[in-house]
């Protein structure tokens, strides 16, 4: 490693490359709400209507249900493609998929004629009768992304029931209340997908520094303003980061997502032109603005203060 009180280096992350167990620290993240609401979007358009002709599970670990049988479904037309916290659901009426993409999982329409048998990191696949199909695949060696047959309402049973509502749909004295009801870290509240659903990392950053509130704020001190500008700066960060995932073809990888802190350590706050800081944890960072979110304290580093000790 060099210099701890240096510049990290940053180094972008594409779902092609193995996980770096090392220093190095990757532009790797989770797709959120708005890439995920926008997925669906896109997917809805061009694939409602559609019948499945069969559904395959391309590894053991695919199908995270035994009942009832996928093969349900098979024969129905896509009724339509949407949206729940970080899961995209294709409801074929009979049957609904709920599928969850983890890291380095993608939803990805295959041309038709080309589907091979064992594609490379291939989850599961949807095979249309009008020849196309979407494929789920999942870079890495983790295999966690996964699909759910359900039948009945998805809301009431797993993977879904345990969500929080959708962060872009709660109202500020709601926010308040959850703020309240699970004391934690500020960080830690927004990615918690039982309390709000959607949030991870990258836009726990970006929301904390829009709200101009510090990542480690205890939420079971947050005021009734607090919650109001959390609300604003969800609203906003995912409105953002929607327009730019509604203006693409498929999917932004995770280096391309726009935002002022996330993956931005070192470089100049685009609000005050304080340095962004980051501290570091095993699995993510919290990147936070100095000036606008801790009364220009810097909090200690993990990493640097584990490396000093
Ligand atoms: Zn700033």
């Amino acid at each position: 490693m060099g210099d701890p009180a240096g510049p990290k280096v940053l180094k972008p992350w594409t779902p092609d490359e193995p996980r770096d167990r090392g220093r190095t620290v990757y532009l790797w993240d989770v797709p959120e709400l708005p890439e995920l609401e926008a997925h669906a979007e896109r997917l809805d358009q061009r694939y409602a209507g559609a019948s499945l002709q069969r559904f395959t599970p391309l590894t053991f670990t695919a199908l995270k249900t035994a009942t009832p049988p996928a093969a349900a479904a098979e024969g129905h037309a896509l009724v339509f493609v949407s949206r729940r916290g970080k899961y995209l659901l294709l409801d074929f009426g009979e049957l609904t998929f709920v599928v969850h993409l983890m890291q380095g999982g993608r939803l990805r329409e295959e041309a038709a004629g080309k589907q091979p048998a064992k594609p490379k990191n291939g989850i599961a696949r949807w095979t249309f009768a009008d020849g196309r199909s979407l494929l789920l695949t999942e870079a890495g060696t983790e295999r966690r992304a996964g699909v759910w047959a359900i039948a009945g309402d998805p809301e009431t049973q797993p993977p879904l029931d345990g969500l929080g509502p959708d962060a872009d749909t709660v109202d500020p004295a709601q926010v308040l209340k959850l703020l309240h009801e699970h004391p934690m870290r500020l960080h830690g509240w927004l990615r918690d997908q039982h309390v709000l659903a959607g949030l991870g990392r990258r836009l726990a950053n970006e929301v904390c520094h829009r709200a101009r509130l510090s990542p480690f704020a205890s939420t079971a001190k947050l005021t009734a303003d607090d919650a109001a500008a959390i609300v604003e700066a969800i609203h906003a960060c995912v409105n953002e980061s929607l327009a730019y995932e509604r203006g693409r073809d498929d999917m932004s990888s995770s280096a391309d997502r726009p935002g002022s802190v996330h993956h931005r350590e070192g470089e100049a706050c685009p609000v005050c032109g304080d340095t962004v800081r980051a501290v570091e944890y095993r699995s993510y960072t919290v990147a936070y603005c100095p000036t606008c979110q801790t009364s220009g304290k810097v909090l200690a580093d993990n990493t640097t203060s584990k490396f000093l000790k």
